[in-house]
């Protein structure tokens, strides 16, 4: 329980809208390792407090809930609605949010009052389990729902409800959904389509440790403007960074659409970085994404961004492969649907639960070989033959682990940060060599020392004869067609050839700057582009910005 527990706590992000997650995620590792660590808590965190003589009601089915008895009658007031209450062995504990927040027991966290809409509910309720093949239907294609109902197996967990009752979506996890995909079956999952392993860890080709040439994955999340280019132009990607091929080494940008500059987006495009999408909005509640969105919200979203990138960035639409849910909100089968739909190649948004040796990434054909980390996840259950997942391990940082790099503990001097990315680093190349991944938002790198000691990294890093910063698309090729160390310098992909560009691919130097109104966020917006202006700034279901 504690190792689940210590996850959740060291999965914040440390941004303003999860900090109420932060205190509920250790009061939570607190309760389950050591009632008496609570007063610890709550003197850190100032949200909780141990309530011997309780008059609330006891509801154990591990979930937080308020309390049952408050006056139903009466408004809810926000007094009410910042406390909550958890039951373990018949005893009853109560929380309260920190100042401005207040519970939302739909999804378990406390956060700002315009995200919580269920004051009035005491607990969230949940779908009767179904009876499926327990209900001995008629047909041998069908399935029983709750209370009985017949029903064909595939309405079940299609993302629609069907039974009267609601229980055939109401147990969609991978191990409930019975419709689900089947475990890693080596026999009949082979390279360059299909990878799989029992326990994720397995190198592809099954070649030793030491042929693998160590990749190292750089990831960055959201706009790309201004405020970051001098550090990706001018500090991180110069001349001087190569890998051992002679090749500049490259990495990944996940791209949002607000205050984005796509003549930015051009440059790093020609300059053989990956352009990939990471929505147009990057709305919140961070819950919509893997509960609400539908498979048309996923297209706009997702699809949108890679339509605006093409249009005034001018990325061949072909190279944008790859995609990742902001907040890392996996969106369940509906997300991969999507992406399956528009030949999207690989998700790179699920954080593996941490591991020695870490996994390596893996299609999607089967089952996946971890549990689906973090509060109220939805992973996929179904099989998306040959869509990869470009897993997210986490690193290690003293007793925290973290899935971003900037996740990890703010209070880290340059010295441990240096530590952590040394070690992390060796427990893959020393181990599996499974894809080293460094992901980061860019405002990371703004502390000066930390910047320094990520170069102090990249300078060693250098200095390892079988060590690649790859994008992930590379890395992936790489996996179809696994190449031994030995050979690698000839591995066309990995290597930097002038490609032919037409002339409007080129990024210009001097791109039209666009005033635009945004008839959605009510406000104007500059816009960068080498193409023309649009006439409307672009935003969701107007991609293109037409008036
Ligand atoms: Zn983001």
């Amino acid at each position: 329980m504690s190792e689940k527990c210590i996850y959740r706590r060291s999965a914040v992000r440390f941004k303003l809208i999860n900090y109420p997650k932060a205190g509920l995620a250790v009061v939570i590792f607190c309760v389950f390792s050591l009632v008496g660590l609570v007063e610890n808590a709550s003197a850190e965190h100032n949200v909780t407090k141990r309530s011997f003589k309780n008059t609330v009601r006891c509801i154990e089915d591990g979930r937080f809930y308020r309390n049952p008895d408050r006056a139903v009658h009466k408004m809810w007031s926000n007094a009410e609605c910042t406390k909550y209450y958890l039951c373990l062995d018949k005893e009853v504990f109560e929380f309260k949010c920190s100042v401005g927040l207040l519970f939302d027991v739909v999804r378990q966290i406390c956060d700002f009052k315009q995200n919580v809409d269920n004051c009035d509910i005491t607990a969230e309720v949940r779908a009767p389990k179904p009876l499926l093949e327990a209900a001995q239907c008629p047909e041998s294609n069908q399935l029983g729902c709750a209370d009985g109902t017949c029903l064909p197996n595939e309405y079940f967990c299609d993302g629609s409800v069907d039974c009267p009752d609601g229980s055939d979506e109401g147990w969609c996890d991978v191990d409930n959904d019975p419709n689900a995909a089947d475990a890693c079956d080596p026999s009949s999952c082979s390279l360059p389509d299909c990878f799989c392993s029992k326990d994720g860890t397995q190198i592809p080709g099954r070649m030793e440790p030491s042929q693998v040439p160590q990749m190292v994955i750089l990831t960055f999340d959201d706009a790309i403007n201004f405020d970051n280019w001098e550090l990706f132009s001018n500090v991180l990607f110069t001349p001087n960074r190569k890998n051992p091929n002679g090749c500049p080494i490259r990495a990944t940008f996940f791209i949002s659409h607000q205050y984005t500059n796509y003549q930015y987006v051009q440059k790093l495009w020609n300059d053989g970085h990956e352009i990939a999408v990471h929505s147009v909005t990057h709305r919140g509640p961070e819950d919509w994404w893997s509960r609400n969105a539908t498979i048309e919200d996923w297209f706009d979203e997702m699809v949108g961004q890679a339509n605006i990138i093409n249009k005034f960035g001018n990325v061949r639409m072909e190279e944008i492969r790859g995609m990742r849910v902001p907040f890392l909100r996996v969106g369940w089968n509906r997300q991969f649907l999507m992406m399956k739909e528009f030949g999207f190649v690989y998700d790179s948004s699920m954080v593996a639960p941490f591991s020695n040796p870490p996994l390596w990434p893996y299609t999607m054909d089967y089952k996946m070989p971890h549990t689906c980390t973090g509060t109220k996840q939805l992973c996929p259950s179904r099989s998306y033959p040959g869509v990869w997942e470009m897993v997210m391990n986490q690193l290690e940082a003293g007793d925290f682990h973290c899935g971003m790099v900037d996740s990890c503990p703010p209070h880290l001097s340059p010295d441990d940060v240096y530590k952590m990315l040394t070690h992390n680093f060796k427990r893959h190349y020393s181990s599996n060599r499974a894809p080293f991944g460094l992901y980061f938002h860019s405002t990371w790198f703004k502390k000066t020392e930390y910047l320094n000691v990520f170069l102090k990294f990249l300078d060693d890093l250098q200095r390892l004869p079988d060590v690649y910063l790859v994008t992930n698309w590379q890395a992936i090729q790489w996996m179809r067609h696994p190449v031994p160390s030995n050979q690698i310098g000839q591995f066309e992909p990995w290597l930097c050839k002038p490609r032919p560009l037409e002339p409007r691919e080129v990024a210009c130097s001097l791109p039209n700057s666009c005033r635009l109104h945004s008839r959605v966020l009510q406000q104007d917006r500059y816009f960068f582009t080498c193409n023309e202006c649009p006439a409307q700034y672009p935003w969701i279901r107007n991609e293109f910005g037409l008036d």
